[in-house]
């Protein structure tokens, strides 16, 4: 980016709320002359920080000194923001100016009120803008670089004849988290990302995506996109798939909590192979995410002892590592059919079920 384009990147912010010219940019004019209004103050109006920056000077005492015919900013403030830009407000009040040398300022800011000091024969804000260095050879035509906020006033006919520009700043959202190869992620690269309240291209913008890493909540497609929903809104991924860069878990499997009263495992290797089948030449699901899982069956292949969980197998290591075998610990009950009813038969059955409970029929 050149200078021009860093100056334009800052938004500088008008700053009187309204924004009204009384005299224009010209050779021998350079700043723009904003004139007063009742509605926002009158004659002695705020005056506002165009955006963050360091005051490098702030002038204040002096009154008026039009009859002298000197040219002269009377009570003036000038600000240094990044990349070289520079911001002047003059002929501001005696005794407004708020703010002082080397004070650090952030945009919208008041550093003081509208006045007539100095070579002025009436309340105005003279605003420059400067642009590569703090000399006066630098200066430009505000109007290029300035823009009015959407809370802030523009005279109707002077929007058309100055070509006052408007801006609507974007909101970041997000809050992204490091990369975790567990679970299903995006990487959001590009830096004007919309994210908005519903997958489609009609849903509210919320604001621009703050670029980096999400764990993805919702997966969607619509209006020929693939939707995301990183945290709790939804951004589009552009169809050459640069925007977005999807990054799937490398693990397989939900764990369960302990419970004794059926056959588990416990998966305690980070990165023991999910296969298909129970042997060596079975298809690699992924890694089995660690925790326990209530196991299915088992077998022994290739020199290991493996196991099924959910739809995939997993190996013991052959001393005994990696994955360990928890058998269902709950006591095994013994029933002679001839002492129960049939009512009461169903009864256990039903709580025998309800608790996970192993019985065992014996018959006389
Ligand atoms: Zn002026």
């Amino acid at each position: 980016m050149g200078a021009r384009e860093r100056a334009l990147a800052l938004h500088l912010r008008y700053p009187l709320n309204f924004v009204a010219f009384s005299r224009g940019f010209t050779s021998s004019h350079r700043g723009v002359d904003i004139a007063w209004n009742d509605a926002h103050g009158g004659p002695n109006m705020p005056i506002y920080a165009p955006a963050d920056g360091t005051v490098v000077i702030a002038k204040d005492g002096m009154g008026n000194t039009y009859s002298s015919g000197i040219p002269d900013w009377g009570n003036y403030v000038k600000i240094k923001h990044a990349d070289g830009v520079y911001t002047l407000s003059a002929h501001m009040l005696k005794g407004s100016v708020c703010v002082s040398n080397g004070q650090y300022v952030k945009r919208g800011q008041q550093i003081g009120r509208m006045g007539n000091t100095g070579y002025s024969n009436g309340c105005h804000d003279h605003y420059e803008v400067y642009v590569g260095g703090s000399g006066t050879e630098y200066r430009v035509n505000p109007v290029d670089y300035t823009y009015a906020y959407p809370d802030q006033d523009v005279h109707p006919g002077d929007e058309k004849e100055y070509g006052i520009k408007r801006y609507t700043p974007v909101k970041e959202v997000g809050n992204p988290v490091p990369r975790n190869p567990m679970v299903d992620q995006i990487e959001v690269l590009a830096t004007t990302l919309r994210a908005r309240k519903e997958p489609n291209l009609k849903g509210d913008v919320l604001g621009y995506v703050k670029p980096g890493i999400y764990n993805i909540y919702g997966e969607q497609e619509a209006d020929g996109y693939k939707w995301y929903k990183p945290d709790d809104f939804w951004c589009a991924n552009d169809k050459e798939e640069t925007w977005i860069k999807v990054m799937r878990s490398e693990y397989v499997g939900s764990p369960v909590p302990r419970n004794e009263k059926v056959d588990q495992i416990e998966v305690t290797a980070t990165t023991l192979r999910a296969r298909k089948d129970p042997n060596l030449q079975g298809e690699v699901f992924g890694f089995v995410s660690p925790g326990y899982y209530n196991c299915t069956d088992r077998a022994e292949a290739d020199g290991y002892k493996w196991f099924k969980a959910e739809d995939f197998w997993c190996a013991q290591s052959p001393n005994g590592d990696w994955v360990h075998w928890l058998p269902q610990k709950d006591p095994r009950y013994e029933i002679t059919l001839m002492q129960i009813t049939e009512d009461q038969r169903k009864e256990v059955e039903a709580y025998a079920r309800a608790q996970n409970i192993v019985y065992v029929v014996k018959e006389v």
